[in-house]
């Protein structure tokens, strides 16, 4: 199955406006040459979202949120709706990042509910699982992923998550330096699209694409980019420097 490599920067609470249009205005010809060949997104925060999709206008950049609320709109302060992301220029929204479920209260449930609203909407969910290293310790991984994709994908159709990312995200691996290694990645990443045959059928499965993230960066790319099942990376850290995030994008194979 050819999936088409994607490699997505989750800014996460980084950049001021002017840092953002500086930084994709370096990233757009960096990243200009691998065209079609590699699918590249970024996700800024709320604020730079307009004037980033704005910048990157004719190129090969897409534009992602890094969440969104389950309802368009509403007494929710401090949210954003799916609409909103979607009129703003983005085509992704991440959903269930490891930050959101450990610092604000995100469930399997929620997201299911922010993913429900988001295909609604007409944008397409990353979405991120991953096991704590107590859970990776203690053998429970495969457990807590499994419960993770299920709970995230409750009521779609087939024909709808064959267009999602799945991002696998060791929690043990964000920010840390600590990577999986590309075969601890792939054994998870082929029972995550295992699971997908379970649930819906093997079609389906083949065309979902799913990312590895946790401290990818342009040393360690190509590695965790070669095995078969892993058809991207979502980065975090090494996404707020362009040449950084080129070099990630330039190892997809
Ligand atoms: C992330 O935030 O999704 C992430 C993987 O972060 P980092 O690359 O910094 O580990």
């Amino acid at each position: 199955m050819d999936r088409r490599p994607i490699i997505a920067g989750n800014w996460k609470m980084n950049k001021t406006v002017g840092e953002a249009l500086s930084l994709v205005r370096d990233l757009r010809s960096l990243v200009s040459m691998v065209r079609d060949r590699v699918e590249v997104v970024v996700a800024p925060p709320f604020t730079a979202l307009h004037p980033v999709g704005k910048a990157l206008e004719d190129s090969n950049i897409g534009l992602a949120g890094q969440n969104c609320h389950w309802e368009p709109s509403g007494a929710y302060t401090g949210e954003i709706s799916a609409p909103m992301l979607k009129e703003a220029g983005c085509t992704y929204v991440i959903l269930g990042h490891s930050e959101r479920r450990q610092y604000f209260g995100e469930t399997d449930e929620t997201v299911n509910r922010r993913a429900l609203s988001a295909v609604k909407y007409g944008l397409v969910p990353i979405l991120c699982i991953g096991e704590t290293l107590k859970e990776r310790e203690s053998n429970q991984t495969l457990e807590v992923v499994r419960r993770q994709v299920r709970g995230a994908l409750a009521g779609f159709a087939a024909a709808e998550v064959a267009r999602f990312v799945i991002a696998y995200e060791p929690v043990w691996a964000i920010g840390t330096g600590k990577t999986a290694t590309s075969d601890q990645a792939q054994e998870v990443h082929a029972f995550i699209r295992e699971q997908l045959v379970e649930l819906y059928d093997r079609r389906t499965a083949d065309h979902v694409r799913i990312q590895y993230g946790g401290s990818v960066k342009p040393d360690n790319a190509a590695d965790l980019l070669s095995k078969p099942d892993v058809d991207g990376a979502l980065v975090g850290g090494a996404s707020l420097k362009a040449a950084d995030f080129a070099a990630i994008v330039k190892a997809a194979p």
